[in-house]
């Protein structure tokens, strides 16, 4: 079972202890550009993710044994491996959920690799047992054991990225993995797949199975022998994981939604400030990390308004394979009409509809057009609810109290970007700013060893640097005697 897309054959089976699996069903998987179907997956049930289970358990003895040392030379393998594919990783998640190609082709698919490199690395300081503090004649030896099988469960809006940055760390570790990408952009997952076994990675080291969330998705969480699940969704979808993880206590790692601010003090720099306002976009706002409530200090608030209206009307949407697009489709077609239930339900609200709020009258099909409302009122829906799409809101502040608990106000606390040359004001309102990433005079800036995740329903656990070590191992304290034994 195989289709082309963007040029490139994809095969869309399972991958299995090293072998392709078709399933007696199948689903099909569309283009955000075209709309038209790009081919028919498997469509795992509780079948596949048994066999993808039992491949990855039988496989863990042998790979944990290998050490982190042992398992480098396959790690690098794959990333290599990726990096050479970086076309074709990013024409087929292109053609599939509409993502810009160029970001892909020079940021994105890139750092696919480098989450596998990095990871890989980092494993052997972690895999080091190290002494901690003597106190009366022990020693404490702290080592990282991997954990046994992992379960890894990606959204559509970055999926490859997405995968790789859970993968890295649980293979570095001496986990094997099931991976269940998201039924909408089920392909670069299999592209994946190819370039595992071509790094040489054992049978049941790296596994995939297809199929939708409330069907494969939720077999997998459920399993016994799932030893950690690292997941990236939604909230509700969160909850169901965590009611199933309950009954085997097997540990979670969370990267949920956001609302977060993007707060804009009148001492900013401004163009840096409209430059990165503008960048909310990004992904046709389908990115968890998006700073969607614009929060302005009400001395700048007309000229922050006005300025950020005529460059937002020079965005150039379009096909996201055309290296002049700033703004893409949205995904599908579903997700459309869940953003525009959004913008519908914010103008019956009575907020001002400042442009966009629409489907691009030229463009047409998913090409939903950059959105701002202002003069929200309080409590309305969009305010609080993640929308997913190219929809920000703008209001104003008057002070640091006002600006906090507008800030704060809302059950998300993923992330918070924040605009000001006065670097004490920055560390000020940054300490108490509940969000598990702020960034100050900058956005999307993103270092490996640092942590990630979010606060409040954004999330459970922090992955990146050694925390990612933290959740995918086992961690072990050995204390022995120093001198003479008895
Ligand atoms: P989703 O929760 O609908 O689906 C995510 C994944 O979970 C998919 O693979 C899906 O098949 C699977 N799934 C669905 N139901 C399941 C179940 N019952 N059991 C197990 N798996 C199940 O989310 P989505 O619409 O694909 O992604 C958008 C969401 O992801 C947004 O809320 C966004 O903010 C969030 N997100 C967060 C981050 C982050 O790092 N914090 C990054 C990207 C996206």
């Amino acid at each position: 079972m195989k289709t082309i897309i963007a040029g490139r054959e994809v095969d869309t089976r399972h991958f299995i202890g090293n072998e392709r699996i078709s399933s007696p069903q199948t689903f099909p998987a569309h283009s955000a550009i075209t709309e038209k179907e790009l081919g028919t997956v498997a469509r795992g049930t509780q079948t596949e993710v048994d066999m993808a289970v039992a491949a990855a358990k039988a496989a863990f003895p042998a790979w944990a044994a290998l050490g982190a040392q042992g398992r480098l030379p396959y790690l690098e393998r794959l990333a290599h491996l990726i990096e050479s594919r970086v076309e074709d990783l990013a024409a087929v998640e292109t053609m599939n959920n509409g993502s810009l190609l160029e970001a892909s082709r020079l940021r994105v698919m890139k750092r696919g690799a480098h989450n596998i490199h990095f990871f890989a690395q980092m494993a052997l300081e972690m895999g080091k047992c190290w002494d901690t503090e003597a106190a009366k004649n022990a020693v404490n030896q702290v080592s990282y054991d991997p954990a046994g099988v992992t379960a890894l469960i990606t959204p559509w809006n970055a999926p490859f990225m997405l995968s790789t940055w859970k993968v890295g760390p649980a293979l570095a570790a001496g986990n094997t993995v099931v991976l269940k990408p998201a039924e909408w952009t089920p392909f670069t997952a299999s592209l994946l797949a190819d370039m595992a076994l071509e790094a040489g990675l054992p049978a049941g080291v790296f596994n995939v199975v297809q199929g939708f969330g409330a069907e494969a998705g939720a077999a997998l969480v459920a399993h016994k022998d799932v030893k950690r699940i690292s997941f990236t969704g939604s909230v509700p979808t969160a909850k169901k994981i965590a009611s199933s993880a309950a009954q085997n206590l097997t540990p979670v790692s969370f990267e949920l939604g956001g609302k977060s601010p993007f707060i804009v003090f009148a001492d900013c720099d401004l163009e840096l400030a409209l430059f990165n306002a503008l960048d909310q976009y990004d992904n046709c706002g389908q990115v968890c990390l998006s700073g969607t409530r614009l929060l302005v200090e009400d001395s700048i608030y007309d000229q922050f308004l006005s300025e950020f209206k005529s460059r937002a009307a020079n965005l150039i949407q379009g096909d996201p394979r055309e290296a002049k697009t700033v703004v893409g489709p949205l995904v599908t077609r579903t997700h459309l009409d869940r953003v525009d239930g959004f913008v519908q339900r914010a103008k019956q609200a009575g907020a001002t509809l400042e442009f966009g709020g629409q489907v691009s009258p030229t463009l047409g099909g998913l090409y939903y057009q950059p959105t701002l409302f202002s003069h929200v009122p309080d409590g309305a829906e969009i305010l609080s609810s993640e929308v997913f799409g190219p929809v920000l809101t703008i209001q104003k502040f008057s002070s640091e109290a006002e600006l906090l608990a507008l800030a704060n106000n809302t059950e998300y606390g993923l992330a918070a970007m924040l605009f000001t040359k006065d670097q004490a004001k920055a560390t000020r309102i940054s300490s108490q700013l509940v969000a598990g990433t702020v960034w100050q005079n900058c956005f999307y800036v993103r270092d490996l060893s640092a942590p990630f995740g979010g606060s409040k329903q954004s999330g459970i656990g922090r992955e990146g640097g050694h925390w990612s070590f933290d959740f995918y191992c086992d961690i072990k304290n050995t204390m022995h005697r120093k001198g003479t034994f008895y």
